[in-house]
């Protein structure tokens, strides 16, 4: 499954210089070659910060519940 083995996954990650953060929802350390595109929480309008495959769902929620990022436009 997803966190096994989270070892070999961060040594992937940093032998290819991806970037390998904690999940800001469920705290556990995931790799950029894990996260999926939208898997994002938004903290202000203008910034978002990854969350890993396992809160994506979650993130989305806390997303529609927050409304960000709003309808700002910024390109
Ligand atoms: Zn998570």
């Amino acid at each position: 499954m997803f966190y096994q083995p989270r070892l070999l996954h961060r040594i992937y990650a940093w032998t290819r210089g991806r970037f390998w953060i904690p999940c800001p929802i469920c705290k556990r350390g995931f790799g950029e070659h894990e996260w999926n595109d939208g898997h994002e929480l938004w903290l202000t309008e203008r910034d978002s910060v990854a969350v890993c495959p396992h809160c994506g769902d979650r993130a989305a929620e806390m997303n529609s519940e927050s409304g960000l990022p709003g309808d700002a436009p910024f390109v």
